[in-house]
Protein backbone atom coordinates (compact mmCIF):
# COMPACT_ATOMS: atom_id res chain seq x y z
CA UNK A 1 0.00 0.00 0.00
CA UNK A 2 0.97 3.49 -0.72
CA UNK A 3 0.16 5.77 1.78
CA UNK A 4 -0.81 8.77 -0.42
CA UNK A 5 -3.33 6.47 -1.57
CA UNK A 6 -4.16 4.88 1.98
CA UNK A 7 -6.51 7.08 3.97
CA UNK A 8 -5.38 7.00 7.43
CA UNK A 9 -6.29 10.35 9.10
CA UNK A 10 -3.69 10.73 11.58
CA UNK A 11 -4.45 13.38 14.71
CA UNK A 12 -1.37 15.30 15.93
CA UNK A 13 -3.79 16.29 18.98
CA UNK A 14 -4.67 14.11 21.78
CA UNK A 15 -8.15 13.67 22.08
CA UNK A 16 -9.39 15.16 25.40
CA UNK A 17 -12.17 12.16 25.55
CA UNK A 18 -9.27 9.17 25.75
CA UNK A 19 -8.39 8.49 29.24
CA UNK A 20 -6.11 5.53 28.22
CA UNK A 21 -3.37 5.00 25.95
CA UNK A 22 -4.91 2.14 23.81
CA UNK A 23 -8.04 4.27 22.91
CA UNK A 24 -5.72 7.58 22.50
CA UNK A 25 -3.62 5.68 19.83
CA UNK A 26 -6.18 4.09 18.10
CA UNK A 27 -7.78 7.67 17.23
CA UNK A 28 -4.57 9.46 17.16
CA UNK A 29 -4.18 6.88 14.55
CA UNK A 30 -7.08 6.78 12.49
CA UNK A 31 -7.89 3.37 13.46
CA UNK A 32 -11.34 3.54 14.72
CA UNK A 33 -13.81 6.54 14.71
CA UNK A 34 -16.99 6.52 17.61
CA UNK A 35 -20.27 6.40 16.10
CA UNK A 36 -22.08 7.09 19.37
CA UNK A 37 -21.14 6.47 23.45
CA UNK A 38 -19.60 2.75 22.96
CA UNK A 39 -20.48 2.42 19.08
CA UNK A 40 -17.21 2.87 16.65
CA UNK A 41 -16.66 2.67 13.12
CA UNK A 42 -13.05 0.80 12.07
CA UNK A 43 -11.44 2.75 9.48
CA UNK A 44 -9.30 1.28 6.94
CA UNK A 45 -6.39 0.52 9.22
CA UNK A 46 -8.37 -0.81 12.17
CA UNK A 47 -10.00 -3.08 10.43
CA UNK A 48 -7.34 -4.90 9.08
CA UNK A 49 -5.88 -5.20 12.40
CA UNK A 50 -9.23 -6.42 13.53
CA UNK A 51 -9.06 -9.18 10.73
CA UNK A 52 -5.43 -10.26 11.44
CA UNK A 53 -6.85 -11.05 14.97
CA UNK A 54 -9.80 -12.56 13.24
CA UNK A 55 -7.78 -14.64 11.50
CA UNK A 56 -5.44 -16.66 14.49
CA UNK A 57 -8.75 -16.80 16.01
CA UNK A 58 -9.77 -19.01 12.99
CA UNK A 59 -6.79 -20.59 12.34
CA UNK A 60 -6.34 -21.94 16.40
CA UNK A 61 -9.98 -22.46 16.57
CA UNK A 62 -9.51 -24.92 13.12
CA UNK A 63 -6.38 -26.47 14.80
CA UNK A 64 -8.49 -27.32 18.00
CA UNK A 65 -11.15 -29.18 15.44
CA UNK A 66 -13.95 -26.70 16.14
CA UNK A 67 -16.17 -25.00 13.43
CA UNK A 68 -17.35 -21.74 12.23
CA UNK A 69 -20.44 -20.67 10.94
CA UNK A 70 -22.57 -17.62 11.68
CA UNK A 71 -25.39 -16.57 13.60
CA UNK A 72 -27.72 -13.94 13.39
CA UNK A 73 -27.54 -10.90 15.72
CA UNK A 74 -30.79 -10.04 15.75
CA UNK A 75 -32.94 -13.03 17.62
CA UNK A 76 -36.60 -13.77 18.92
CA UNK A 77 -37.20 -13.32 22.71
CA UNK A 78 -39.14 -16.57 22.38
CA UNK A 79 -36.17 -18.38 22.31
CA UNK A 80 -34.50 -16.54 25.34
CA UNK A 81 -37.82 -16.82 27.21
CA UNK A 82 -37.08 -21.01 26.56
CA UNK A 83 -33.93 -20.36 28.83
CA UNK A 84 -35.19 -18.10 31.14
CA UNK A 85 -32.89 -15.69 30.19
CA UNK A 86 -35.26 -12.94 28.42
CA UNK A 87 -35.82 -11.59 31.66
CA UNK A 88 -32.92 -12.58 34.00
CA UNK A 89 -30.53 -10.66 31.95
CA UNK A 90 -31.57 -7.58 32.79
CA UNK A 91 -30.99 -3.85 31.31
CA UNK A 92 -27.62 -5.43 29.41
CA UNK A 93 -30.01 -6.42 26.78
CA UNK A 94 -31.01 -4.40 23.95
CA UNK A 95 -34.48 -5.50 23.38
CA UNK A 96 -36.36 -4.62 19.57
CA UNK A 97 -39.81 -4.68 18.82
CA UNK A 98 -40.22 -5.49 14.84
CA UNK A 99 -43.19 -3.81 13.17
CA UNK A 100 -45.45 -7.23 14.11
CA UNK A 101 -45.20 -6.08 17.71
CA UNK A 102 -42.75 -9.23 18.42
CA UNK A 103 -40.37 -9.05 20.85
CA UNK A 104 -36.46 -9.22 19.56
CA UNK A 105 -33.21 -8.67 20.98
CA UNK A 106 -29.68 -7.77 19.37
CA UNK A 107 -28.06 -11.06 20.95
CA UNK A 108 -25.42 -10.40 23.94
CA UNK A 109 -24.31 -13.63 23.23
CA UNK A 110 -25.74 -17.06 21.73
CA UNK A 111 -26.36 -19.69 24.31
CA UNK A 112 -29.95 -19.89 23.23
CA UNK A 113 -29.52 -19.47 19.33
CA UNK A 114 -27.00 -22.27 19.51
CA UNK A 115 -28.75 -24.55 21.74
CA UNK A 116 -31.97 -24.28 19.42
CA UNK A 117 -29.71 -25.37 16.05
CA UNK A 118 -28.61 -28.17 17.91
CA UNK A 119 -31.78 -29.27 18.92
CA UNK A 120 -33.11 -29.13 15.41
CA UNK A 121 -30.15 -31.60 13.97
CA UNK A 122 -28.49 -33.27 16.12
CA UNK A 123 -29.30 -36.44 18.28
CA UNK A 124 -27.08 -39.49 18.90
CA UNK A 125 -23.53 -39.45 20.50
CA UNK A 126 -22.25 -41.02 17.26
CA UNK A 127 -21.92 -37.06 16.12
CA UNK A 128 -20.36 -35.70 19.17
CA UNK A 129 -17.48 -34.11 20.24
CA UNK A 130 -18.85 -31.24 18.32
CA UNK A 131 -17.95 -27.81 18.88
CA UNK A 132 -19.19 -24.73 16.74
CA UNK A 133 -18.03 -21.26 17.29
CA UNK A 134 -18.70 -17.33 15.77
CA UNK A 135 -17.36 -14.30 15.64
CA UNK A 136 -19.92 -11.91 15.31
CA UNK A 137 -21.05 -8.38 16.95
CA UNK A 138 -22.44 -8.88 20.04
CA UNK A 139 -24.40 -5.97 21.79
CA UNK A 140 -24.38 -4.97 25.42
CA UNK A 141 -26.02 -1.61 26.35
CA UNK A 142 -22.79 -1.28 29.11
CA UNK A 143 -24.08 1.36 32.15
CA UNK A 144 -20.34 3.19 31.28
CA UNK A 145 -18.85 2.30 27.72
CA UNK A 146 -15.40 3.49 28.06
CA UNK A 147 -11.76 3.76 27.02
CA UNK A 148 -12.37 3.23 23.04
CA UNK A 149 -13.03 -0.70 21.94
CA UNK A 150 -12.04 -1.96 25.65
CA UNK A 151 -15.58 -1.69 26.88
CA UNK A 152 -17.91 -0.53 23.60
CA UNK A 153 -21.85 -1.42 23.74
CA UNK A 154 -21.16 -2.98 20.57
CA UNK A 155 -18.25 -5.58 20.34
CA UNK A 156 -16.93 -8.35 18.53
CA UNK A 157 -16.64 -11.83 19.99
CA UNK A 158 -15.85 -14.86 19.25
CA UNK A 159 -17.89 -17.15 20.90
CA UNK A 160 -17.99 -21.08 21.09
CA UNK A 161 -19.85 -23.96 22.03
CA UNK A 162 -19.15 -27.16 22.86
CA UNK A 163 -21.54 -30.22 22.78
CA UNK A 164 -20.03 -33.35 24.54
CA UNK A 165 -22.41 -36.70 25.70
CA UNK A 166 -20.96 -36.74 29.59
CA UNK A 167 -19.35 -34.22 31.75
CA UNK A 168 -15.53 -36.03 31.25
CA UNK A 169 -16.16 -35.00 27.26
CA UNK A 170 -17.50 -31.51 28.11
CA UNK A 171 -14.05 -31.11 30.07
CA UNK A 172 -11.94 -32.25 28.01
CA UNK A 173 -13.48 -29.55 25.50
CA UNK A 174 -12.51 -27.34 28.14
CA UNK A 175 -9.50 -27.96 28.17
CA UNK A 176 -8.91 -27.88 24.43
CA UNK A 177 -10.15 -24.45 24.46
CA UNK A 178 -7.83 -23.11 27.25
CA UNK A 179 -4.73 -24.59 25.42
CA UNK A 180 -6.29 -23.19 22.03
CA UNK A 181 -6.89 -19.75 23.86
CA UNK A 182 -3.42 -19.94 24.64
CA UNK A 183 -1.97 -20.56 21.52
CA UNK A 184 -4.30 -17.91 20.17
CA UNK A 185 -3.10 -15.24 22.43
CA UNK A 186 0.92 -16.58 22.52
CA UNK A 187 0.37 -15.60 18.59
CA UNK A 188 -0.65 -12.16 18.86
CA UNK A 189 2.44 -11.37 21.02
CA UNK A 190 0.40 -11.56 24.70
CA UNK A 191 0.87 -12.98 27.48
CA UNK A 192 -2.61 -14.29 29.11
CA UNK A 193 -3.11 -15.46 32.46
CA UNK A 194 -5.67 -18.24 32.79
CA UNK A 195 -7.32 -17.11 36.48
CA UNK A 196 -10.34 -19.04 38.10
CA UNK A 197 -13.32 -16.68 37.93
CA UNK A 198 -16.76 -16.16 39.08
CA UNK A 199 -19.36 -17.61 36.33
CA UNK A 200 -22.02 -14.28 36.78
CA UNK A 201 -25.04 -14.83 34.05
CA UNK A 202 -23.98 -17.52 31.77
CA UNK A 203 -23.95 -19.67 34.79
CA UNK A 204 -22.15 -22.67 35.55
CA UNK A 205 -19.30 -24.20 37.82
CA UNK A 206 -15.99 -24.25 35.70
CA UNK A 207 -14.75 -21.20 34.38
CA UNK A 208 -11.59 -18.97 33.65
CA UNK A 209 -10.65 -16.07 32.69
CA UNK A 210 -7.83 -14.82 30.54
CA UNK A 211 -6.02 -11.64 31.61
CA UNK A 212 -3.50 -9.35 30.44
CA UNK A 213 -1.48 -7.75 32.95
CA UNK A 214 -2.02 -3.83 32.40
CA UNK A 215 -1.93 -0.72 34.74
CA UNK A 216 -5.06 0.00 33.14
CA UNK A 217 -6.89 -3.27 33.36
CA UNK A 218 -10.37 -3.02 35.28
CA UNK A 219 -9.85 -6.52 37.12
CA UNK A 220 -7.72 -6.22 40.17
CA UNK A 221 -5.65 -9.73 40.11
CA UNK A 222 -3.46 -11.49 42.55
CA UNK A 223 -1.09 -13.63 41.06
CA UNK A 224 2.44 -16.13 41.50
CA UNK A 225 5.16 -13.85 39.50
CA UNK A 226 6.42 -17.11 37.90
CA UNK A 227 3.06 -17.39 36.39
CA UNK A 228 4.12 -14.87 33.81
CA UNK A 229 6.75 -17.04 32.75
CA UNK A 230 5.13 -19.92 31.18
CA UNK A 231 5.21 -20.27 27.21
CA UNK A 232 3.28 -22.70 25.48
CA UNK A 233 5.25 -21.89 22.40
CA UNK A 234 5.23 -24.19 19.39
CA UNK A 235 5.30 -27.54 20.83
CA UNK A 236 3.16 -29.65 19.46
CA UNK A 237 -0.57 -30.68 20.83
CA UNK A 238 -3.12 -33.28 19.88
CA UNK A 239 -6.06 -31.80 20.91
CA UNK A 240 -7.63 -35.26 20.83
CA UNK A 241 -5.23 -36.08 23.54
CA UNK A 242 -7.24 -36.02 26.78
CA UNK A 243 -3.99 -36.43 28.34
CA UNK A 244 -2.02 -34.50 26.64
CA UNK A 245 -4.28 -32.07 26.67
CA UNK A 246 -5.11 -31.49 30.36
CA UNK A 247 -1.37 -31.91 31.22
CA UNK A 248 -0.86 -28.33 29.85
CA UNK A 249 -3.49 -27.10 31.41
CA UNK A 250 -2.66 -28.76 34.44
CA UNK A 251 0.62 -25.96 33.80
CA UNK A 252 -0.78 -23.31 33.33
CA UNK A 253 -3.22 -23.52 36.16
CA UNK A 254 -1.39 -24.75 39.27
CA UNK A 255 0.33 -21.64 40.32
CA UNK A 256 -1.80 -18.94 41.42
CA UNK A 257 -3.06 -16.38 39.87
CA UNK A 258 -6.87 -15.20 40.95
CA UNK A 259 -8.89 -12.34 39.99
CA UNK A 260 -10.34 -10.27 43.15
CA UNK A 261 -13.61 -12.24 42.75
CA UNK A 262 -12.30 -15.68 43.76
CA UNK A 263 -8.71 -14.17 45.43
CA UNK A 264 -8.42 -16.05 48.51
CA UNK A 265 -5.64 -14.38 50.72
CA UNK A 266 -4.95 -17.64 52.98
CA UNK A 267 -4.50 -19.77 49.93
CA UNK A 268 -2.31 -17.26 48.31
CA UNK A 269 -0.21 -16.96 51.77
CA UNK A 270 0.37 -20.15 51.89
CA UNK A 271 1.34 -21.33 48.07
CA UNK A 272 3.20 -18.53 46.81
CA UNK A 273 6.15 -17.63 48.44
CA UNK A 274 6.43 -13.50 49.80
CA UNK A 275 8.89 -12.31 46.98
CA UNK A 276 6.96 -13.71 43.83
CA UNK A 277 3.28 -12.46 45.44
CA UNK A 278 1.99 -9.64 42.92
CA UNK A 279 -1.54 -7.72 42.88
CA UNK A 280 -1.53 -5.79 39.36
CA UNK A 281 -4.23 -4.92 36.76
CA UNK A 282 -5.64 -7.38 34.18
CA UNK A 283 -7.74 -6.90 31.36
CA UNK A 284 -10.10 -9.75 30.42
CA UNK A 285 -9.17 -10.81 27.18
CA UNK A 286 -11.37 -14.37 27.34
CA UNK A 287 -13.45 -16.74 29.61
CA UNK A 288 -14.09 -19.88 29.23
CA UNK A 289 -17.37 -22.08 30.71
CA UNK A 290 -18.57 -25.38 31.48
CA UNK A 291 -22.32 -25.80 32.32
CA UNK A 292 -23.46 -28.95 31.65
CA UNK A 293 -27.18 -29.12 30.78
CA UNK A 294 -27.96 -25.90 32.14
CA UNK A 295 -29.07 -24.75 29.00
CA UNK A 296 -29.87 -27.91 27.31
CA UNK A 297 -32.47 -29.11 30.19
CA UNK A 298 -34.96 -26.36 29.78
CA UNK A 299 -34.62 -26.56 26.17
CA UNK A 300 -35.02 -30.25 25.62
CA UNK A 301 -31.60 -30.89 23.44
CA UNK A 302 -30.79 -34.36 24.02
CA UNK A 303 -28.60 -36.84 22.77
CA UNK A 304 -29.06 -40.65 22.69
CA UNK A 305 -25.87 -42.20 24.51
CA UNK A 306 -24.21 -45.52 23.51
CA UNK A 307 -26.82 -47.71 25.27
CA UNK A 308 -29.72 -45.99 23.72
CA UNK A 309 -30.51 -43.83 26.40
CA UNK A 310 -31.34 -39.79 25.71
CA UNK A 311 -29.71 -37.56 27.97
CA UNK A 312 -29.30 -33.93 27.63
CA UNK A 313 -26.14 -32.65 25.97
CA UNK A 314 -23.36 -31.14 28.11
CA UNK A 315 -21.99 -27.95 27.48
CA UNK A 316 -19.70 -25.35 27.59
CA UNK A 317 -19.63 -21.63 26.05
CA UNK A 318 -16.15 -19.93 25.36
CA UNK A 319 -15.30 -16.26 24.35
CA UNK A 320 -12.54 -14.40 23.25
CA UNK A 321 -13.07 -10.28 22.70
CA UNK A 322 -12.21 -10.17 19.34
CA UNK A 323 -12.25 -6.03 19.25
CA UNK A 324 -11.36 -6.01 23.15
CA UNK A 325 -7.77 -6.95 22.13
CA UNK A 326 -7.11 -4.73 19.96
CA UNK A 327 -6.83 -2.25 22.97
CA UNK A 328 -5.21 -4.91 25.13
CA UNK A 329 -2.21 -5.56 22.55
CA UNK A 330 -1.65 -1.83 22.70
CA UNK A 331 -1.96 -1.24 26.08
CA UNK A 332 0.27 -4.16 26.37
CA UNK A 333 2.95 -3.07 23.61
CA UNK A 334 3.56 1.08 22.88
CA UNK A 335 5.95 3.44 23.99
CA UNK A 336 5.42 7.41 24.24
CA UNK A 337 5.70 7.71 20.60
CA UNK A 338 3.16 5.22 19.53
CA UNK A 339 1.65 1.77 19.10
CA UNK A 340 4.30 -1.05 18.94
CA UNK A 341 2.57 -3.76 16.89
CA UNK A 342 3.72 -7.59 17.70
CA UNK A 343 4.88 -9.02 14.25
CA UNK A 344 1.43 -11.85 14.58
CA UNK A 345 -0.99 -8.92 14.36
CA UNK A 346 0.59 -5.97 12.67
CA UNK A 347 -1.21 -4.15 9.82
CA UNK A 348 1.60 -3.82 7.67
CA UNK A 349 4.60 -6.13 7.76
CA UNK A 350 7.29 -3.47 7.60
CA UNK A 351 7.14 0.68 6.65
CA UNK A 352 9.36 2.28 3.94
CA UNK A 353 10.54 5.57 4.33
CA UNK A 354 11.22 7.93 1.26
CA UNK A 355 13.61 10.41 2.84
CA UNK A 356 13.86 12.50 -0.90
CA UNK A 357 10.66 12.01 -2.62
CA UNK A 358 10.97 13.18 -6.12
CA UNK A 359 14.72 11.52 -5.91
CA UNK A 360 15.18 9.60 -8.89
CA UNK A 361 17.44 7.39 -7.40
CA UNK A 362 15.51 7.31 -3.63
CA UNK A 363 12.43 6.45 -5.95
CA UNK A 364 13.39 3.80 -8.06
CA UNK A 365 14.70 2.09 -4.79
CA UNK A 366 11.26 2.24 -2.87
CA UNK A 367 9.89 1.07 -5.75
CA UNK A 368 12.42 -2.22 -5.68
CA UNK A 369 11.80 -2.50 -2.17
CA UNK A 370 8.31 -2.72 -2.32
CA UNK A 371 8.04 -4.68 -5.41
CA UNK A 372 10.62 -7.61 -3.91
CA UNK A 373 8.51 -7.35 -0.37
CA UNK A 374 5.16 -7.73 -2.42
CA UNK A 375 6.23 -10.70 -4.43
CA UNK A 376 7.43 -12.60 -1.15
CA UNK A 377 3.41 -12.17 -0.41
CA UNK A 378 4.35 -9.40 2.48
CA UNK A 379 2.42 -6.39 3.04
CA UNK A 380 4.65 -3.07 2.95
CA UNK A 381 3.58 0.36 3.52
CA UNK A 382 5.47 3.03 1.70
CA UNK A 383 5.58 6.30 2.70
CA UNK A 384 5.43 7.91 -0.81
CA UNK A 385 4.48 11.30 0.20
CA UNK A 386 6.20 14.85 -0.53
CA UNK A 387 6.40 15.22 3.33
CA UNK A 388 9.67 16.11 5.99
CA UNK A 389 11.19 12.86 7.08
CA UNK A 390 10.57 14.10 10.47
CA UNK A 391 6.94 13.99 9.76
CA UNK A 392 7.41 10.50 7.98
CA UNK A 393 9.29 9.20 11.22
CA UNK A 394 6.51 10.70 13.57
CA UNK A 395 3.82 8.75 11.77
CA UNK A 396 5.52 5.43 11.55
CA UNK A 397 6.27 5.76 15.00
CA UNK A 398 2.55 6.08 15.65
CA UNK A 399 0.86 3.72 14.00
CA UNK A 400 3.87 1.33 15.39
CA UNK A 401 4.64 -0.94 12.18
CA UNK A 402 7.21 -3.14 13.79
CA UNK A 403 10.16 -2.76 10.88
CA UNK A 404 11.25 0.56 8.63
CA UNK A 405 13.00 0.50 5.78
CA UNK A 406 14.09 3.91 5.32
CA UNK A 407 15.91 4.96 2.17
CA UNK A 408 17.95 8.27 1.31
CA UNK A 409 20.47 9.56 -1.63
CA UNK A 410 22.82 9.72 0.57
CA UNK A 411 22.77 5.86 1.93
CA UNK A 412 22.33 4.72 -1.69
CA UNK A 413 25.45 6.22 -2.72
CA UNK A 414 27.08 3.62 -0.52
CA UNK A 415 24.53 1.11 -1.62
CA UNK A 416 22.91 0.77 1.64
CA UNK A 417 19.30 1.79 2.90
CA UNK A 418 18.56 1.61 7.15
CA UNK A 419 16.31 -1.08 8.79
CA UNK A 420 15.52 0.27 12.03
CA UNK A 421 13.16 -2.11 14.82
CA UNK A 422 9.89 -0.19 16.28
CA UNK A 423 10.62 -2.01 19.82
CA UNK A 424 14.56 -1.27 20.18
CA UNK A 425 15.06 1.55 17.85
CA UNK A 426 18.14 -0.27 17.24
CA UNK A 427 19.09 0.52 13.13
CA UNK A 428 21.46 -1.12 10.95
CA UNK A 429 22.47 -0.54 7.48
CA UNK A 430 22.83 -3.15 4.68
CA UNK A 431 22.12 -3.50 0.76
CA UNK A 432 18.42 -3.32 0.13
CA UNK A 433 17.89 -6.83 -0.94
CA UNK A 434 19.62 -7.59 2.60
CA UNK A 435 16.82 -5.89 4.36
CA UNK A 436 14.11 -7.41 2.04
CA UNK A 437 15.47 -10.83 2.56
CA UNK A 438 15.80 -10.21 6.74
CA UNK A 439 11.81 -9.40 6.90
CA UNK A 440 11.05 -12.17 4.69
CA UNK A 441 12.84 -14.47 7.33
CA UNK A 442 11.87 -12.44 10.35
CA UNK A 443 8.42 -13.39 9.77
CA UNK A 444 8.57 -16.65 8.19
CA UNK A 445 6.44 -19.04 10.47
CA UNK A 446 4.55 -15.82 12.03
P1 LIG B 1 -16.63 -8.04 31.44
O1 LIG B 1 -16.47 -8.70 32.78
O2 LIG B 1 -15.38 -7.35 30.96
O3 LIG B 1 -17.86 -7.20 31.33
P2 LIG B 1 -17.85 -10.46 30.56
O4 LIG B 1 -17.26 -11.41 31.52
O5 LIG B 1 -19.20 -9.95 30.78
O6 LIG B 1 -16.84 -9.22 30.37
P3 LIG B 1 -17.96 -12.54 28.56
O7 LIG B 1 -19.41 -12.85 28.53
O8 LIG B 1 -17.03 -13.45 29.28
O9 LIG B 1 -17.76 -11.03 29.07
O10 LIG B 1 -17.51 -12.29 27.05
C1 LIG B 1 -16.35 -12.85 26.46
C2 LIG B 1 -15.31 -11.79 26.19
O11 LIG B 1 -15.85 -10.69 25.45
C3 LIG B 1 -14.76 -11.14 27.44
O12 LIG B 1 -13.74 -11.92 28.00
C4 LIG B 1 -14.25 -9.81 26.92
O13 LIG B 1 -12.93 -9.96 26.42
C5 LIG B 1 -15.17 -9.48 25.78
N1 LIG B 1 -16.13 -8.44 26.18
C6 LIG B 1 -17.16 -8.57 27.07
N2 LIG B 1 -17.83 -7.41 27.20
C7 LIG B 1 -17.22 -6.53 26.35
C8 LIG B 1 -17.45 -5.16 26.04
N3 LIG B 1 -18.44 -4.47 26.59
N4 LIG B 1 -16.63 -4.57 25.12
C9 LIG B 1 -15.63 -5.26 24.54
N5 LIG B 1 -15.37 -6.55 24.81
C10 LIG B 1 -16.14 -7.18 25.71
MG1 LIG C 1 -16.15 -12.80 31.14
Amino acid sequence: MRLSRYFLPVLKENPAEAQIVSHRYMLRAGMIKQASAGIYSWLPMGYKVLRRIEQIVHEEQARAGHLALLMPTIQSADLWRESGRYDAYGEEMLRIKDRGGRDMLFSPTAEELITDIFRAHVGSYKDLPLTLYQIQWKFRDETRPRFGVMRGREFLMKDGYNFDVDKDAALHAYNRHMVSYLRTYERMGLTAIPMRADSGPIGGDDTHEFLVLASTGESEVFYDEAVTQLKLGHRDIDYTDRAQVAAVCKEFTTLYARTDETHDPAIYERDVPAERRKVGRGIEVGQIFYFGTKYSEPMGATVQTASGEKVPVHMGSHGIGVSRLLGAIIEASHDDKGIIWPEGVTPFHCGIVNLKQGDAEADAACEAIYAALTALGLDPLYDDRDARAGEKFATMDLIGLPWRITVGPRGLKNGVVELTSRRTGESEELPPEQAVARIAEIYKGI
